[in-house]
């Protein structure tokens, strides 16, 4: 079995001032900083407008730093969007693509998605591909079906021999922002199925992609989630705002 990386992402969402993202990388550097190859990756997904400080913070400490979107062209009349290359130039390595709360509420479809990843992949971005079904969608005993869904699409434009370097983030809707965690189980068996459509495109890769689990994890749950076999980290909003419970889930991969 592939030795895979747990990645830890801390998603800022649309929370921090620039002096309040100084605040926490003050706090949080010390605890969680050259850890070593062998220990979890760490990255904080900040707002656009803080990103190159904690990027410049950041720097040398072997913690990432990934934007929340991007848009797939390259530059032009697409007013209120950021480029791979402008990621790049901010200091980023990595980006979060196809969040829930940009697929309700922003109109991201998977169709843009299919475009944002491949170009994400190109520029030497770390894609990290959020998919995940609602409650009324698990309700319907439709969880499978919308995943592979979601997963065939983002994942569409990408060469099989390049799948394994994409971070797959399994985040169902009804267990973000909610206080409602899935059982380690669902999670297990939900990131075991993305896991196998991976696999299906080419079996090395379903190895080598890492999967996280989002939704409501925190310092008390983070041991048994991160303890299950398909899951390869946590990206975690919340609980990522507190510097003290973002460290306590990092020291729990
Ligand atoms: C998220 O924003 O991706 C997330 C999982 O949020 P929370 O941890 O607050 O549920």
């Amino acid at each position: 079995m592939a030795d895979r990386r747990p990645l830890i992402a801390a998603n800022w969402k649309m929370n921090k001032t620039i002096g309040e993202a100084r605040s926490f990388c003050d706090e949080l550097l010390p605890e969680v900083e050259d850890r070593g190859e062998e220990a979890a990756e760490v990255f904080i997904c900040p707002p656009f407008l803080s990103l190159p400080l904690v990027a410049q913070l950041c720097a040398g400490t072997g913690i990432g730093v990934a934007g929340q979107n991007m848009y797939f062209e390259e530059s032009g009349a697409f007013t209120g969007e950021v480029s791979a290359a402008m990621l790049l130039d901010a200091g980023a390595t990595g980006v979060v693509l196809g969040h829930s709360e940009r697929r309700q509420f922003f109109g991201e479809t998977d169709e843009a998605l299919a475009r944002k990843v491949p170009v994400a992949l190109d520029a030497g971005l770390l894609p990290i591909l959020c998919v995940g079904e609602s409650d009324e969608e698990r309700e319907r005993d439709e969880t499978d079906q919308v995943l592979r869904r979601q997963v065939e699409a983002g994942l569409s434009g990408v060469p099989d021999d390049r799948l394994g370097g994409v971070v797959v983030a399994y985040e169902p809707i009804w267990a973000i922002g909610t206080g409602k965690t899935a059982t380690a189980e669902q999670a297990d068996d939900a990131c075991g199925f993305i896991r196998s459509l991976v696999a299906a495109r080419d079996t090395g890769a379903g190895e080598l992609v890492r999967i996280q689990y989002g939704g409501s994890v925190k310092p008390a749950n983070a041991e048994e989630l991160l303890g299950q076999t398909e899951i390869d980290g946590a990206l975690v909003g919340g609980a990522a705002l507190d510097p003290e419970d973002f460290a306590a889930i990092v020291a729990a991969a």
